[in-house]
């Protein structure tokens, strides 16, 4: 069976691997970047460039977004030579960016309004995952939609994960990266107390990794805090956002997320001391430094 045809709207850390590994796998692929230069390695790859949202969407099958936050979404889909009002009619959107469940809601009745399928299909994993094309996806919307881009989405991913309705997806997101950033904001006060307690710092790194404490997030994180790498798999900035998000969220279930509350402290603060084009993990930074 011919592949459908494919736009990709938004390539930054996450988007850039997702596009290469829809070419890898086949999928004619039409790319859209606010900065037009990060689409030419694309392009050598075998995508087309397209000039606007617009563009990118004419003639697409399915249209993927993965775009920075809510402003950036509304931009991208509604904005002037927006995605949505030149989608093909049979085209399924699915938007994989990070925002909040309350705009994918507005997003959805946008797209009804012109009798178009949404997905929202946020993912877990960083940059190394997105370029392996082992990301998991986490889906909202009908299951019949989700089927009929199943090919699609598998071409990026090792998991897809149905969870309900539209919304579902960015709800879990919002969760699963509060849980994440809290634990990296205590990981940061951790180790700039071990760092600062006469402690030998591996061993008692290698002591917390192995225990109770342990988990994937702490053993990345802490490595390049000691190792002092800023390279970006996810920037510092987003994750910023991302707890904003939850805790607008959570407050919508009467849930007050006072440990979001800490944890934004401290990223807002290396964000104003000018970390947030840098990797999460410098979040430890500005505490060392004080
Ligand atoms: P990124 O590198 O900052 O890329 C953001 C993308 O959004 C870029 O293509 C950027 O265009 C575009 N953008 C930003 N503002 C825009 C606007 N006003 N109009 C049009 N385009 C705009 O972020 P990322 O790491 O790829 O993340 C993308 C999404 O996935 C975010 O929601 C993030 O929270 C989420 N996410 C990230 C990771 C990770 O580890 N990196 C993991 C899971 C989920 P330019 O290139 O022109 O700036």
């Amino acid at each position: 069976m011919a592949k459908q045809s494919v736009a990709l709207l938004g390539l930054g850390t996450m988007g850039s691997g997702m596009a290469a590994n829809l070419l890898k796998a086949g999928f004619p692929l039409a790319v859209w970047n606010r900065t037009a230069a990060k689409a030419e390695p694309l392009a050598k790859k075998g995508a087309r460039i397209a000039s606007t949202p617009a563009d990118a969407a004419k003639g697409a099958q399915v249209v993927v977004a993965m775009l920075a936050d809510d402003a950036a979404s509304r931009h991208v889909w509604l904005g002037e030579n927006g995605a949505l009002a030149a989608a093909e009619k049979s085209a399924v959107l699915i938007d994989c960016s990070t925002v909040s469940p309350a705009w994918i809601s507005e997003l959805s009745s946008h797209a009804a309004q012109r009798g178009l399928h949404l997905l929202d299909a946020p993912v877990t994993g960083s940059r190394t995952h997105a370029e392996a094309g082992q990301l998991s996806f986490l889906v909202g919307g009908d299951e019949a939609t989700l089927n009929s881009v199943w090919p699609v989405l598998e071409s990026m991913s090792k998991e897809i994960v149905l969870l309900g309705p539209i919304g579902s997806g960015a709800k879990l997101k919002l969760i699963n990266n509060f849980l994440c950033a809290v634990q990296v904001a205590s990981l940061a006060e951790g180790l700039t107390w071990i760092e600062r307690s006469g402690l030998d710092r591996d061993k008692a790194l290698a002591f917390l990794k192995a225990g109770a404490p342990g988990s994937p997030l702490l053993g990345s994180i802490s490595a390049r805090m000691t190792a002092e790498d800023y390279t970006v798999n996810f920037f510092l900035r987003l994750m910023a956002k991302d707890i904003r998000y939850a805790e607008n969220e959570a407050a919508s279930c009467d849930v007050e997320l006072s440990t979001a509350l800490a944890a934004r402290r401290l990223f807002e603060n290396a964000v104003e001391q000018g970390y947030g084009d840098k990797d999460m993990s410098a979040v430890i930074e500005p505490l060392r430094n004080k």
